[in-house]
């Protein structure tokens, strides 16, 4: 069950919005550096690889599996008050990026490392959404 509060987002920056846009239009996006290739997430400006500072934004299948994860007793915050105990995840997507995701809707109990999962994106107010992972196929 969904408390009251609402989700925390951190506000949008000049590096950050094409991300939230993206995932406004149920996309989800990381950046590829133009020198190397390599893809990162969360966004900054330099490649850890090769330093370069020139990149683009590259979509994501937004498919993966749980690269591990951890079991929430007590909420850090109201939004997750109802809900625990929740698992919350690291997701390594299939092009071989990490992304960090609350699973609403995942028993703790099924909850396994390499569990397949999928990207689906929640509406949180102010016309934004946010990228949030469930098992593929549900
Ligand atoms: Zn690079």
């Amino acid at each position: 069950m969904m408390s009251e509060a609402e989700r925390p987002l951190a506000p949008p920056t000049s590096l950050t919005e094409p991300f939230w846009q993206a995932a406004a239009e149920d996309r989800l996006v990381a950046q590829r550096c133009d020198r190397c290739g390599r893809l990162r997430h969360y966004p900054r400006p330099m490649c850890p690889e090769c330093r370069s500072m020139e990149w683009q934004w590259a979509e994501l299948s937004g498919r993966g599996e749980i690269y591990s994860y951890t079991v929430t007793h007590r909420p850090f915050h109201p939004f997750w008050k109802d809900s625990a105990p929740y698992v919350v995840a690291t997701i390594e997507l299939e092009e071989g990026i990490r992304m960090v995701s609350d699973m609403p809707g995942l028993d703790p109990a099924d909850v396994a490392i390499g569990l397949a999962v999928e990207v689906g994106f929640e509406a949180c107010g102010e016309g934004r959404k946010i990228p949030v992972f469930k098992p593929a196929g549900r």
